[in-house]
């Protein structure tokens, strides 16, 4: 196991406060040229990145909880990334995988039918999203079956365009006054346990109740869920309601569709989130962590699924792009060289700790949860369960002030994310975690 190498200090270090007068005036520009509908977690413009930190155009040195969104697993200056993406770049950036395809597709898709979970006869096709590998494990599961339901779950996060819309549970922002959306989608409840209060057989069997009784066994085509919830506040359900969701889908010919988008690619201490609980579900959604930053997501699956599709039915103009692809092979390279499946786990070790040692001392914090670098901590009013967004607005607020960026998500507004990248070493990582307890502690008057 190699060690990771870095090309900026790894230090937290604030020379203006936030955001700087460079950030100020590009807010300006940006507020004069880019959609409104655009948000931005941060007012802060970046200007480089390595490791664990991302250096705004004031020169100021932030920690990065956030990885973009759980993309930057290998550092978002990644060099052996940037190499592959620049000695692709010097021989051809696109010729299109439909019209003249290259090796690194193929590469990408041998990779992928080996590290996700099972030993079966897999195949792989690329794309650019996770909303667009959402969209095309539905198309394959309705083909193969001849069925047209799918079920999605409270909570659920699977993306922005018209038929992932209507997968995602929450309205604001991500539907509000965007429908009609796709039919033949239904809501089932998930398993929270800090919230259903139920173990994960008795959630499965209200699941597995309300599927047979309002939709059918035999005419659901799709069941897709989030193993471990990213957006909707990274619930972990409760052990054995995967398992058994995964066997009721089976005995029904029901297509499984792992959405790893988020979970994937080391980041919970495993290769997929799945891997956790033995559960080899028929179809996998990729995308984040996949490629060191680079546009790609996959679907891998069940050979006899995606070999249903006639020629032509799958693709898109940038689907595998060669750069993408090279980045892709060069991050899961660094995640194999730099164990980082490990690394999550220490993260884990180390920062779930810390967290669980808050909790003991601060009654707004609900429950710890989470696995590897994909933990959360989730806040509410003193004595109850009552969410408590406001505390979590203002502690993302705090912690920016400081120099930490800090995600925040959950139906309630109420979870704050950690999301660091995984090559973070242990000093910084302790530094964002000071920051974080100093900001709780001034914010709940301790
Ligand atoms: C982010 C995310 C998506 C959507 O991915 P995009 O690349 O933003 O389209 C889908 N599913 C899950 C679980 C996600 O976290």
């Amino acid at each position: 196991m190699t060690q990771p190498q870095y090309r900026l200090p790894q230090k937290r270090n604030l020379v203006t406060t936030l955001p700087g007068p460079k950030s100020s005036e590009l807010q300006g520009r940006r507020a004069m040229a880019v959609a409104g509908g655009v948000g931005s977690s941060v007012p802060v413009y970046a200007a480089d990145a390595d490791g664990g930190v991302i250096v705004d155009v004031d020169g100021n040195s932030l920690i990065d909880f956030g990885s973009g969104i759980a993309v930057t697993t290998v550092g978002a200056g990644n060099a052996a990334v940037a190499a592959a993406v620049a000695e692709q770049a010097s021989h051809f950036t696109h010729t299109c995988f439909m019209v003249t395809p290259y090796e690194g597709y193929v590469a990408v898709a041998e990779r992928l039918n080996h590290l996700t979970p099972g030993d079966h006869q897999k195949r792989t096709v690329l794309f650019n999203s996770g909303a667009e590998a959402v969209e095309n494990a539905i198309k394959v599961a309705r083909l193969a079956t001849g069925r047209d339901a799918v079920v999605a779950f409270d909570h659920a996060y699977h993306g922005r365009t018209n038929l992932t819309m209507a997968l995602t549970a929450k309205t604001m922002p991500y539907k509000y006054g965007f429908g009609p959306f796709a039919p033949e989608v239904y809501r089932i409840p998930m398993s929270y346990p800090y919230r259903d209060g139920l173990d994960g057989a008795e959630a499965a069997k209200r699941a597995i109740s309300m599927m047979d009784k309002q939709i059918g066994g035999d005419q659901l085509a799709a069941i897709i869920i989030e193993p471990i919830q990213g957006e909707g506040g990274f619930i972990v359900p409760a052990p054995g309601f995967l398992p058994a969701l995964a066997d009721w889908a089976r005995s029904n010919g029901i297509v499984f569709i792992a959405d790893e988008v988020q979970s994937g690619f080391a980041r919970t201490g495993a290769w997929f989130a799945s891997d956790h609980e033995g559960i080899v579900p028929d179809l996998v959604t990729m995308a984040k962590g996949i490629a060191g930053g680079m546009p790609l997501s996959a679907l891998t699956g069940r050979a006899d699924l995606l070999d249903a599709v006639h020629a032509g039915g799958l693709g898109g103009t940038y689907g595998g792009n060669p750069v993408a692809c090279a980045a892709a092979l060069a991050a899961m390279d660094v995640m194999k060289d730099l164990d980082l499946p490990a690394r999550a786990r220490h993260i884990e070790e180390l920062a779930g700790g810390r967290l669980r040692a808050m909790a003991s001392v601060t009654p707004e914090i609900g429950e710890v949860r989470g696995r590897g670098a994909m933990l959360a901590i989730e806040l509410v009013k003193p004595g109850g369960t009552e969410p408590n967004p406001e505390l979590t607005k203002a502690l993302v607020a705090a912690c920016l002030g400081q120099g930490l960026v800090l995600l925040s998500c959950g139906t309630y507004g109420n979870v704050i994310r950690l999301l660091p990248p995984l090559v973070i070493d242990d000093a910084l990582l302790n530094d964002g975690l000071d920051v974080l307890e100093n900001a709780l502690n001034d914010l709940t008057g301790r």
